[in-house]
């Protein structure tokens, strides 16, 4: 894997059918070209209007088990071995139609994805896919799971897995991710479970469509039904595959070495988030919204930042939001006479100073945080906004103690400043 200068989607559709481990419903997921810069995108092709859903760590809804993105009706279950063969081909723009609410568990491994995704004919399109490289190394705990993230030029994963059972017990696996590795040492690896649980999961509604067929089923003693392993160590290289579908989220190619214990789906996903706020992006000049969307609380009609233009490492940041006639706080203010309100000039001022804010917590989970505004100084509105404006806001850090700083910034319409403040805010836990 050396540095790659085109994106890659898919030439042709390929598609594969079977039902769901979890809902139990058939499903049909067919992969079909995406265009440059779409990332990759779900469509419920059985629901009205076949909504789509990004593959993105804002969309994740439910980690037990799965990894489910969406929402309500809306909601896609267990993405991950799906996604694991997309990341595994290296493929940055795709559309995924399904016919029904999860991907087929198919034999419970990636092999039959990465399998139609080399039928679908991967290949270059224009545009730089984004990488995710981090600077230093830092760690990741949620719950059982941890990780360290190292810096690498390539994707390394390192997984150590306990299960109190004879077949595991511990293992660990190292494996260095190309689609050619991954589809000898990783892509066959099979989910498993435990006769053990069952009834428990059954309960929460979960495994409704799981038989020994679609995983490694494992009672006191060994594997039921006379099955058999593909390796000693499958149960590893599995966990190993999921990380790699989890880290898909991030909607860039991973390029760290990450050493996970006890992994898993709500573990993965906090790595996912704490990548996708401190690592280095290239191949786009900012942040989308994507991305905005993975770091800041705020949402419709209340996120008012749009797209960040530039970060220099902690100390200045600059952000857009653009605004238009179609913003609800223009209707009542004031009819027929559209003004942004300077409150909320500055409360997009602050949105943007809380992404450099929340920069400085980079090893953490930045869903366990909040920032919090503690004081307005210097505040001075210096000219109306007015629909069709771009303002364009410039923070600078002035000093940050502990977990509270002090940021001075400026917005400006067309060169012009409309609105400037010294802002003082916390990070706190949520
Ligand atoms: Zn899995």
């Amino acid at each position: 894997m050396t540095t790659p200068s085109k994106r890659r989607s898919v030439a042709q559709e390929a598609a594969v059918t079977g039902t769901g481990l979890h809902t139990g419903a058939e499903t049909r997921a067919t992969f079909r070209p995406g265009p440059s810069g779409t990332g990759v995108v779900f469509r419920r092709t059985d629901l009205e209007g076949a909504p789509h859903v990004p593959a993105r760590l804002s969309e994740v809804e439910a980690l037990e088990r799965r990894t489910a993105i969406g929402h309500g009706s809306v909601t896609i279950h267990t993405v991950e071995h799906l996604l694991a063969a997309v990341a595994a081909h290296e493929i940055d723009d795709l559309l995924v139609d399904l016919s029904g609410p999860e991907p087929p568990i198919l034999d419970g491994s990636v092999a039959p994805y990465f399998a139609a995704l080399t039928e679908a004919k991967p290949v270059e399109i224009e545009g730089e896919p984004t990488l995710l490289t981090v600077q230093a190394p830092f760690t990741v705990t949620e719950g059982d799971a941890s990780y360290l993230v190292a810096p690498s030029k390539r994707l390394q994963l390192t997984v150590t897995i306990e299960f109190p059972h004879p077949l595991i017990g511990r293992q660990v696996g190292s494996y260095e991710i190309s689609p050619e590795s991954f589809a000898r040492e990783l892509a066959p690896a099979r989910t498993f479970g435990f006769t053990s649980e069952v009834a428990a999961l059954q309960a929460k509604g979960l495994i409704k469509g799981a038989s020994t067929a679609s995983a490694i089923v494992l009672d006191e003693r060994g594997v039921v039904n006379g099955g058999r392993l593909r390796w000693p160590d499958e149960f590893v290289r599995h966990k190993a595959a999921d990380i790699l579908g989890d880290l898909a989220l991030t909607g860039g190619r991973v390029r760290a070495h990450i050493v996970a214990t006890k992994p898993s789906h709500s573990g993965n996903v906090a790595l996912a988030r704490a990548l996708a706020r401190a690592a280095k992006r290239s191949g786009v000049p900012a942040m989308d919204i994507g991305r905005i969307m993975d770091v800041l609380p705020h949402r419709y009609p209340f996120l008012l930042v749009d797209r960040i233009l530039e970060v220099e490492g902690e100390k200045r940041i600059v952000g857009i939001k653009n605004v238009t006639i179609n913003e609800p706080f223009f209707q009542g203010h004031f009819p027929g006479h559209p003004i942004m309100p300077g409150v909320l000039i500055i409360e997009a001022m602050a949105q943007v100073g809380g992404m450099l804010l929340l920069s400085h917590f980079e090893a953490q989970n930045v869903e366990d945080k909040v920032v919090y505004f503690m004081s307005l100084d210097n505040v001075k509105f210096r000219r109306p906004v007015l629909p069709g404006d771009q303002i364009r806001f410039e923070l600078e850090m002035i000093a940050f103690r502990g977990k509270t700083c002090k940021m001075k910034g400026q917005g400006f319409v067309d060169g012009q400043v409309v609105a400037e403040a010294e802002m003082m805010a916390v990070v706190v836990d949520k």
